[in-house]
């Protein structure tokens, strides 16, 4: 292990995950599990022995498991409570092998584990070893901070347990940069979660002391699996928990040889989730389309005007929902701040402001609007009335309230409206539609036309 006197300079041609690895050095002692005994192990068993008990028999492929090992860099844990809350597939039911084509996954999560300390870490120090009794993947959540500085100023950024690793063997924190840097050239799959851990997110933003930046940054342009698969990225501050239980699920698909490697883009998003703008599928997007925008939130109408990106952010959360299909922001009366983009934050601030490029596209939508508008009233109007009434020239009320006739202006348009429509309706024919003959209706109409 280097000595923090004697470190080498910081040079431009390693990635981050390299200098690291270069200024800490290798290991190579691990915790005496003999002599620990039960200490960290309240269930008296590993979760991964209590889980593999009650998986299910009948799965298919060569793999039974894969192990996924989650680190948590600077993060709010929200990417966490997104997964736990995913339910297509759940995690619960890729814990327990629910689904024969794909292999159990043995999680390695800080917080759902039941063992703790030296024992937790068992799975992760024989897969640096390269001793694992199965192919792991590894998942951050949070962004990468710079541990070379902290190490050299002596301290650390975010530490998940502790090794051996210290002058003459003494237990010193491991930062979660630096297993996931001794972990990731034999991983099966480096997956990120969330915005801090696909872009650097809020603790990358400007001002901020930590150096935090991207899985993707962190191990370079050129890193691959020993799959050769690069660094999968789920973004989102926090992300849907099903993109990301999806995209595990689709990895795993492929790693058991049944199905293709799932469609990423150049980012290495999940293209079938990502290839779309919020703007596209939004509940509002028709307020927009017809020119009429909110004035302030709670109002029913697109948002643009008081600060949504929508337009310009690629994220399916409004045809996805955000837990089980339900929620979202636009569907919860947010306006789009732009999470799942790697310019998120800085590049979308000042928050809940109109985005300044909107101005000519929804001038564009108000000029359009004010013509479009009035046309559908038009022909809604004239949509909410059965043929009969109008064969009839009344209408029944409903509620006590009466439904007034139509203008003879409205009429006239409607009628020339319906020759337009059916010019070339093949079906036609002059005989009488079947029961819309110009009879009154049984106790008389109200007002009869004919
Ligand atoms: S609320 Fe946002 S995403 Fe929805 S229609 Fe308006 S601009 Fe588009
Ligand atoms: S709609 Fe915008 S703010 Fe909401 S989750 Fe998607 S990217 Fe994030």
């Amino acid at each position: 292990m280097a000595d923090r006197q004697t470190r080498t300079p910081r040079q431009q041609d390693r990635t981050p995950a390299e200098e690291l690895l270069e200024e800490l050095g290798p290991v190579d002692r691990y915790h005496d599990y003999e002599s620990l005994g039960d200490f960290g192990m309240p269930a008296r068993a590993m979760t991964d022995d209590l889980l593999s008990g009650m998986t299910r028999p009948g799965r298919f492929g060569p793999l039974e498991k894969v192990h996924a090992f989650w680190f948590a860099g600077a993060s709010c844990d929200g990417c966490s409570v997104a997964v736990t809350g995913g339910t297509t597939p759940s995690l619960e039911s890729m814990l327990l092998g629910a689904h024969p084509g794909i292999p159990r996954i043995a999680l390695h999560h800080p917080v759902l584990n039941v063992e703790s300390g030296a024992h937790y870490l068992r799975a992760a120090e024989q897969a640096v070893l390269g001793e694992l009794d199965a192919p792991y993947v590894v998942i951050l959540e949070g962004s990468i901070m710079d541990e070379v500085a902290a190490w050299r100023a002596g301290g650390y950024w975010s530490a998940q347990g502790e090794e051996p690793w210290g002058p003459d063997g003494e237990l010193r924190p491991v930062s979660a940069t630096e297993w996931i840097a001794r972990l990731a050239p034999k991983a099966a799959a480096m997956i990120a979660i969330g915005t801090c851990a696909t872009w650097g997110g809020v603790p990358a933003a400007e001002g901020n002391p930590t150096g935090a930046m991207s899985l993707m940054d962190f191990l370079g342009k050129d890193y691959r699996s020993v799959l050769g698969v690069p660094v999968v990225n789920v973004p989102g501050c926090p992300p849907i928990g099903d993109n990301f239980n999806e995209t595990v699920a689709a990895v795993l698909y492929f790693l058991q040889g049944f199905g293709p490697l799932p469609e990423f883009d150049e980012l290495g998003r999940p293209a079938w989730l990502f290839g779309e703008t919020v703007h596209r599928r939004c509940v509002r997007g028709a307020y927009y389309e017809e020119g009429v925008f909110a004035e302030e939130f709670g109002d029913p109408e697109c948002l643009v005007e008081i600060g949504c990106w929508g337009p310009v952010v690629n994220c399916n959360i409004t045809s996805r929902g955000m837990i089980n299909h339900v929620g979202g922001c636009m569907n919860a009366g947010g306006a789009c701040i732009g999470c799942t983009m790697p310019g998120f934050p800085d590049k979308f601030t000042p928050f809940y402001k109109r985005p300044p490029g909107s101005l000519a596209s929804t001038t564009a939508s108000r000029m359009v609007g004010s013509l479009i508008r009035p046309l559908r009233k038009f022909s809604n109007n004239n949509l909410n009335r059965e043929v009969r009434w109008d064969r009839q020239g009344a209408s029944p009320s409903a509620f006590s309230r009466e439904k007034s006739e139509p203008s003879a202006l409205a009429d006239v348009g409607h009628r020339f409206y319906d020759k337009v429509r059916r010019a070339n309706d093949t079906g036609r024919n002059d005989a009488d539609v079947w029961g819309k003959r110009d009879e009154a209706p049984a106790g008389g109409s109200p007002n009869p036309r004919v």
